[in-house]
Formats: C-alpha cells, structure tokens, sequence
C-alpha cells in the first residue's frame, strides 16, 4: 500500500480543474479511476465575462491541477496566482490569430485539442499512459464520426457565410469552407466594433441569411440585425452528452445556413 502511494502520488487523491466545458469533456474521459474532474463555477457558459469568485480560487488552491488554454482573463489570473498547478493546453496547438479560443467548436479541431490533453497527462502521469491511449482513441473516435456528419451536412450549403454575434466559428469555417464574421472579436468585448454596421453589410452581400448567438442572445441578436434570422448554438458547448450538444449545433447550423 505505502509502495502504491509512493508510485503513483499524483494520481492518489487527485483533482483536476477544467476552466470551461470544452476541456472538461475531454478531461473527463481521460481520467483515471480516483481522480476527481471539476469545472470551474460548475459550468460558465459565458467564459469571455467571466469574473473570479472567491469559492473558485478554493476550487484551483484545493485540486492538484488547472488544465486551461490561457486565452481568457480569468485563466491568466489563475495561472498569476496558481503557476504549479496550471497546465497550459495552448502550448501544444496552433490557435487561429494566435488566441482565437473557439478549437472546440469544430468537431476536427478539437481533436487537436483532446490530444493535447493527453500529451500533457502522459508528461504529468507515464504510468498511466496506456489508460490515456485508449481514452483518447475513444473521444477522437467519437470526434471523427462527429466530423464526417458535419462535411456531409455542411457540403451543399445556400449561405457559404457564417455570422456570429462574436466571432466564434474561425476554426468550422477553415475545416468545412466556409466564411466566418463575427459582429464582434473573439472575446466578445463588450462595446461593438465601431466596423459593425460595415461588417453586417457585408456579410448580407455575400449571402448571410441569419446570425449565430449564444443562449440568452437573442434580444441582442434581434437588435443588433433586425432582418436576419436569429439561430441559437451552444458555443461553449456547455452540457453533459457531449455527441448530442455537437448534432443539435450542426442542426442550427443546417438551419441558418439553409443546407441540403
Ligand atoms: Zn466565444
């Protein structure tokens, strides 16, 4: 027992800490038994404003690890006040713009993701990798089916222009040929673009029917372009059944960009 302990004490009474869904997902199916994944707040649906709260700086000081993509402000503040704990995932992908957070939103994006998930469970824990092999070969089975349901649905598309209230669908729109606009940047700043009525024309002239906006957006959405339909999609994939959250996304999609 005590030579157990001493094998594996990282994994021994372990927690690890997602910043949002995406990484919780994958976190999830990779853990081995006896290790506890929690997600920050229990769930942020809006990372790009989220601000810390006293009880998810107990989160991070009580767990072992913080896995994160150091994009959003509140990351970068856990890692100022957590460095031996964060475990930075951007390190090992190529972001669009270098820090367009959105990888996961693309089923073949994000597997580049829950690789590099692994990669750095395999440097934290070794003796675990074969258990990380195999979970990861699940999740990027799951992905890859994922991904070819998105080409087949996305081929024949009336609107080759995906626009969002922020810019979020870089990485759909590099994997399925498509043209992504955003009203506002990747981290959905607060005020609007000053370049949002010429970025609304435009997309309008290259075809855009409708506008993408997260749950809760609607009236935004409404307000922001009266005469395009608005198509609620769950950005953050926030959520537990990961496949169902990635069909019912691409159904909204279907629908706004009037697909065959
Ligand atoms: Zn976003």
């Amino acid at each position: 027992m005590v030579l157990l302990l001493l094998l594996f004490p990282i994994i021994a009474y372990a927690s690890w800490v997602a910043s949002t869904y995406p990484i919780y997902h994958i976190l999830k199916a990779l853990a081995p038994n006896g290790v506890e994944v929690k997600l920050l707040a229990g769930g942020i649906k809006d990372p790009h404003h989220y601000e810390l709260k006293p009880s998810d700086i107990k989160l991070v000081g009580d767990s072992s690890r913080f896995f994160h993509l150091n994009s959003e402000a509140f990351e970068k503040n856990l890692v100022k006040t957590f460095p031996e704990k964060s475990v930075d995932l951007s390190k090992n992908l190529q972001l669009i713009d270098g820090n367009d957070p959105h990888i996961w939103l693309s089923p073949r994006s994000y597997q580049d993701l829950a690789k590099s998930i692994h990669a750095k469970l395999i440097q934290l824990d070794s003796a675990n990798r074969q258990h990380y092999d195999k979970k990861l070969e699940e999740v990027l089975k799951t992905l890859r089916s994922l991904d070819s349901e998105y080409s087949k649905t996305l081929k024949n598309c009336k609107s080759r222009v995906i626009l969002s209230t922020h810019m979020s669908f870089a990485y759909i729109a590099r994997d399925y040929g498509f043209k992504a606009m955003g009203l506002s940047g990747v981290h959905a700043e607060a005020e609007p673009k000053p370049s949002q009525a010429k970025v609304l024309k435009e997309a309008r002239a290259l075809g855009a029917s409708s506008l993408f906006h997260e749950p809760g957006e609607r009236v935004l959405a409404k307000r922001l372009a009266p005469h395009l339909r608005p198509i609620e999609i769950n950005i953050s994939l926030a959520g537990e059944d990961l496949s169902s959250i990635f069909l019912s996304n691409l159904k909204a999609l279907s629908t706004g960009l009037e697909c065959q």
